[in-house]
């Protein structure tokens, strides 16, 4: 298993803490908002990893932190709070209360995205909100160990304390993080960020007065409690490499002295117009815009296979267009495999290897497996039993294709009989009729290698 390391900047063979296992955490969404099509790319890509190590024989602990408090606008500590624009938004008044409410309603729309992408639903979904004592004991071991100092306006972690700050990525502080503009006179240094903001009328009590944990050390805390203090495998998209990574492993190496994360798996962004997709520039594209657009969601996810996950995505309706065909022809293909019965093709399977254990290449393997349905020269059986293997990893419920078939009325059944012997007696015209008649009824015919394919 070959993984692409952001922290080495080189791909390496993958070894596992623990033979056999894989702790993994997931930077989930900030539920201001319903999440778009750019944040379920890196939530897709987490599922790809698990699948993949699931599918070469590991037991994988996946944990993906919701953030419904602490996250400022800016990464550099300044902003507002996105949840407390989200209050503003839905015209409520700024309280603890409303705020995981609020929270609330777009969790429980995430996790839907999350079942119709078919992204499987990780072993923990857990809440900053309700893990805000980890924070604080962290912060705790952070001051007793001295790389903390306090501000009128909260705690801050002292990067010029940590030898290694900024080692991921390579960060050099002189320069890339200049444009975190510090507003914040009081911080020592640019890069120095909050652990605890302090809130006199809302947040938690904590020993250092009331508010609320910074973004960052929410993920540390929940990744301890969880998953212990050194795990294999952290995730994330392309924007959160330089900042809030950087802080998190500050965080927690500088409180357990080991070692934080040995891969670091960083997403490439989803673009539209060359820009990452984002809701501050405007573009909101979610699930149920597709929909409404009568896309289904796994359209997107074949869109999502299509590309390496360290590849930049361009967003396009007319991109997402021929996704949908595609995953349409595949579906096709699989329809007129007539036979339930499967047989083993270890040669197959050893392919689906070769290319998931080379940094996940679901693109290559998604070609494969057009390639095989093409193939005259394997047997129907074979095919249908690699298409139930490739799907543990597409995950486009390609083994439904099948079962899910829609059932035909009678009188349709008789038009597709009639249409047949047209088109044995090339009458086209007759044959388009009857066509032309069947999408009447809500069904679209297409023929494919002489074979009837009806779709609702
Ligand atoms: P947020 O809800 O802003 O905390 O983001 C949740 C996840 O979505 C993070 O891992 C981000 O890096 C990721 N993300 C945000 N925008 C995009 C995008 N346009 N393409 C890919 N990933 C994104
Ligand atoms: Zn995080």
């Amino acid at each position: 298993m070959k993984v692409y390391n952001s922290l080495t900047m080189k791909k390496e063979e993958f070894k596992p803490i623990t033979y056999g296992e894989i702790l993994m955490y997931n930077c989930g969404p900030t539920v201001y908002d319903y999440v778009h099509i750019g944040n379920l790319r890196s939530f897709f890509m987490a599922d790809i990893i698990r699948r993949t190590f699931e599918y070469i024989g590991y037991r994988v602990k996946q944990v993906m932190n919701i953030t419904d408090v602490g996250h400022l606008v800016s990464d550099g500590d300044s902003g507002n709070d996105k949840m407390t624009k989200a209050l503003k938004r839905h015209d409520l008044d700024i309280t603890l209360e409303n705020m995981l409410n609020v929270g609330n309603i777009y969790t429980k729309a995430f996790k839907e995205d999350l079942k119709k992408l078919n992204i499987k639903i990780p072993d923990y979904l857990p809440k900053a909100s309700e893990n805000i004592k980890e924070d604080i004991e962290m912060i705790k071991i952070l001051e007793e160990k001295g790389y903390t100092y306090k501000t009128s306006d909260g705690i801050y972690f002292d990067t010029k304390k940590m030898k290694s700050y900024g080692k991921l990525g390579g960060l050099n502080l002189d320069e890339e993080t200049q444009s975190r503009v510090c507003t914040n006179n009081e911080k020592k240094f640019h890069a120095d960020f909050a652990l605890w903001k302090f809130d006199k009328k809302n947040g938690w009590n904590s020993p250092w007065g009331n508010g609320f944990p910074g973004w960052h050390i929410e993920c540390s805390g929940m990744s301890k409690k969880y998953l212990g203090e050194t795990i294999d495998i952290h995730t994330g998209g392309y924007d959160l490499k330089s900042v809030h990574h950087n802080n998190e492993i500050a965080q927690s190496e500088c409180s357990s002295g080991k070692t934080f994360v040995n891969y670091w798996i960083h997403g490439e962004f989803l673009n539209i117009n060359g820009e990452k997709l984002s809701k501050s520039k405007g573009g909101n594209i979610t699930i149920k815009t597709l929909e409404e657009k009568n896309f289904s969601p796994l359209d997107l996810r074949y869109l999502y296979l299509q590309s390496h996950y360290r590849s930049k995505m361009d967003f396009s309706w007319e991109i997402l267009e021929s996704a949908k065909n595609g995953l349409s022809k595949l579906r096709k293909k699989i329809l007129k495999l007539k036979t339930n019965r499967s047989e083993e093709y270890i040669e197959f399977k050893e392919k689906i290897k070769v290319f998931i254990s080379d940094d996940f290449n679901t693109p290559m393997l998604l070609a494969e497996l057009h390639k095989l349905l093409d193939d005259k020269n394997i047997g129907i059986s074979k095919k249908n039993w690699c298409i139930e293997e490739a799907d543990k990893i597409l995950g486009l419920d390609l083994i439904n294709s099948k079962s899910k078939e829609i059932k035909i009325p009678d009188n349709i059944k008789i038009l597709l009989s009639e249409r047949k012997m047209a088109r044995e007696n090339k009458d086209w015209i007759r044959s388009d009729e009857i066509r032309d008649e069947i999408l009447k009824y809500g069904f679209k015919l297409s023929d494919v290698n002489g074979e009837q394919i009806i779709e609702k």
